[in-house]
């Protein structure tokens, strides 16, 4: 036998998976070293504008240490040095904000009428290359792999942000097919448990739920140390504070607490919830009434108004189209003209109204959080509209300053992670966006990322979504 024989007997016989193994390996086109743009133990950013987090002014001319994982220090450049050694980048003329911490996103897309493709690889990079460093998904219909994605970044395998991994929606029976159906208290029970144990951390309720098995979700969920929240429609907002829900989703769009013959269990669809809140007076005892029980129970509020400007009229086209397929572009253009020829669109108040209703129930001291939802009929793109639902809470009446608040710090607090996450202070987690600009007055600067840390690590947002572009719709 040849020596050329033997080989390829040999190959046949271990296979070609364990020869090609090592290479795939330094290949893996995943790996978060690939997209990495400044590392090192020590890094100290110099001369940059720092807006941490917490409503605090701008402050100009900072040094800002981080070791490891963590920032170890932050002050003015003239007390605070870069240690020997450091890795020194120079951020004259750019700020840092701390990581966005968004809670309405998704790992799925609208692909085709009534179908979501599951795109959380594609999705992942995205979001961090626009400055989320944790997020939690509001909703999720890929089964397994919110819950599989976040494992593989926390283990380091896979570039993107923190996941707070939602289960499955909590829904009842409904025309979605990639939603399950729970209609008994026990059924909401189980679907609870088993998605806490296969690693899913919080829970989304969605329109055709019923009290009974919303209550029986949350209580099983809050037991694991679970968070609920809700897209609903067949309870209402009132009625879903009461039973103990810790968040609802959509500023007040979806709420049907103000229609007058709604009946107990059933969504009376969407629209004629939208009539009522677009009717709403924001200072009328209805609304205020509702706000004050949601504020006595701590009941969250998302942002979310990104997904609804694609259906307004008259509103700008939403920025990163051109990373999604050409189908899905083509897809959304036409979404577009449907919304433009639609004159008597609800949207064209309803829009301004929710505004008006997030900015008041944030007065009234409720806890506005911040999300995009990429979702409805595209067009909300992951990384480019949490940049985007920033800009749009300036629009709501919000100053720049309580806008980054809303985006980093809220969320941080709502997950009990604020310890560690969502402002700017030595020893907290080096989550950062630096970006090129002052978003404290200029919001639109906040789509300027030059670079962002998550856990000490500096990712290039160009080379992420470089990776992904024209693909997303695909993976
Ligand atoms: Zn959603």
């Amino acid at each position: 036998m040849t020596s050329q024989g033997l080989w390829v007997r040999w190959v046949r016989w271990v296979g070609w998976g364990i020869l090609l193994a090592p290479l795939a390996a330094q290949q893996n086109q995943n790996a978060p070293a690939n997209f990495v743009k400044v590392s090192g133990p020590v890094i100290a950013l110099t001369h940059v504008r720092v807006i941490d987090g917490t409503g605090a002014p701008a402050r100009d001319d900072q040094t800002i240490v981080i070791r490891g994982r963590d920032i170890a220090e932050v002050g003015a450049a003239s007390r605070v040095a870069a240690p020997a050694g450091a890795t020194i980048v120079d951020l004259t003329g750019k700020s840092v904000i701390p990581g966005l911490v968004m809670m309405h996103e998704h790992l799925y897309y609208p692909t085709g009428p009534g179908v979501y493709g599951q795109l959380g690889v594609s999705f992942s990079r995205l979001y961090l290359a626009g400055g989320v460093t944790t997020m939690r998904t509001g909703g999720n219909v890929n089964g397994i792999m919110d819950v599989s994605l976040k494992r593989r970044i926390e283990a380091g395998e896979m570039p993107g942000p923190s996941i707070d991994a939602t289960a499955p929606y909590l829904n009842g029976p409904s025309t979605f097919l990639q939603m399950h159906a729970v209609t008994t208290p026990e059924e909401a029970r189980a679907h609870v448990a088993y998605w806490a144990s296969q690693g899913a951390t919080s829970v989304k309720a969605y329109m055709q739920i019923s009290r009974a098995a919303l209550k029986a979700g949350i209580d099983e969920a809050h037991k694991r140390n679970m968070k609920v929240t809700g897209h609903l429609c067949s309870v209402t907002f009132a009625e879903a504070a009461d039973l103990g829900i810790d968040n609802l989703e959509h500023g007040f769009m979806p709420a049907t607490d103000f229609i007058a013959d709604k009946q107990p269990d059933v969504c009376p669809g969407q629209a004629r919830g939208q009539q009522s809140v677009a009717a709403l007076d924001e200072n009328g005892a209805a609304f205020t009434t509702l706000v004050r029980k949601l504020v006595e129970k701590h009941v969250a509020l998302t942002s979310t108004l990104t997904v609804f400007e694609t259906y307004t009229p008259g509103r700008p086209s939403p920025p990163g189209l051109d990373v999604l397929t050409s189908q899905l572009q083509e897809n959304f253009r036409r979404a577009q003209e449907r919304v433009s020829r639609s004159a008597d669109s609800i949207y064209k108040m309803l829009f301004a109204k929710d505004m008006a209703l997030e900015r008041a129930f944030a007065k009234a001291g409720g806890m506005l959080t911040a999300g995009t939802d990429p979702t409805g009929s595209g067009g909300v793109v992951p990384g480019y509209a949490d940049q985007r639902q920033i800009e749009l809470l300036v629009d709501a009446g919000f100053t720049p300053l309580e806008a980054i608040t809303i985006g980093t710090l809220n969320g941080a607090k709502y997950l009990g992670r604020d310890a560690r996450i969502g402002s700017i202070a030595a020893g907290k987690q080096a989550d950062l966006v630096v970006l090129a600009g002052d978003p404290s007055r200029t919001i639109g600067d906040a789509r300027k990322v030059d670079t962002v840390f998550k856990e000490g690590v500096g990712y290039d947002p160009a080379k992420l979504i470089e990776s992904v572009r024209g693909q997303v719709g695909i993976w």
